[in-house]
């Protein structure tokens, strides 16, 4: 099975594409995680991407066709992946559908996580990951049982992604509209555009996206 989700930042598709990795065996690949994985490594991928994304615009097509392809060959992707984060722009759905082509496979749905842009802000600068299992936090949306404890893992150090500042969050907002929101016609012409409510509660938003996943 092959899903993307596609949303603003701030629609959840983190913290949905986890449950999805837990509940159906299939592999998060999440492209920001992976930039953010060669920034800290200072790859060159890393050194080219750090100040987009810390801009809040996006990163090049050339690269991260580069790098979903390099990760679609390695062999956990085989039962199956959630996109988190590609394709972001129409050059990146084009390369995309020529590269599951050129595999023999193809998109089983596109999610839309439909949220307000207003509520986005206050979800973006509120969250925060495990530093030891990368599970994710919010400040007011969802804490964890035991202050400073991960539930996950019982780490006790916890890290905030330097983008998620207001200032930047406004940027990334725009790259969404003008640039990725396109893509919600290219998936619809393609009869495969699916909607949940991305401003529901966390667990309402999952049992949508499973009934859209039964359908399948
Ligand atoms: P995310 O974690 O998905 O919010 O991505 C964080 C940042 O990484 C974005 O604001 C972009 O700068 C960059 N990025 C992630 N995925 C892509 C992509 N598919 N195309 C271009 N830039 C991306």
């Amino acid at each position: 099975m092959i899903l993307i989700l596609l949303g603003a930042p701030g629609a959840g598709k983190g913290t949905q594409a986890q449950r999805l990795e837990d509940a159906h065996g299939l592999i998060q690949l999440s492209t920001g995680d992976m930039l953010r994985a060669a920034v800290k490594a200072e790859t060159e991928v890393g050194l080219k991407a750090k100040e987009v994304m810390n801009k809040g615009q996006l990163v090049s097509d050339d690269i991260m066709v580069g790098i979903i392809s390099e990760r679609l060959d390695q062999s956990d992707c085989k039962n199956g992946v959630i996109l988190d984060g590609f394709p972001r722009t129409e050059a990146q759905a084009e390369a995309l559908d020529q590269l599951l082509n050129d595999k023999g496979l193809s998109l089983n749905a596109v999610i839309e996580m439909k949220t307000d842009d207003a509520v986005l802000v206050e979800r973006i600068t509120g969250r925060y990951t495990c530093a030891k299992c990368g599970a994710g936090y919010h400040d007011s949306f969802l804490k964890p049982a035991v202050e400073g404890v991960c539930d996950k893992c019982g780490g006790t150090e916890f890290t905030r992604r330097s983008d998620d500042k207001a200032e930047t969050v406004k940027s990334r907002l725009e790259a969404y509209h003008n640039q990725t929101a396109p893509l919600l016609p290219y998936y619809k012409d393609k009869g495969i555009l699916k909607q949940v409510d991305g401003m529901a509660e966390i667990d309402e938003v999952t049992h949508q996206i499973e009934a859209v996943i039964k359908q399948i």
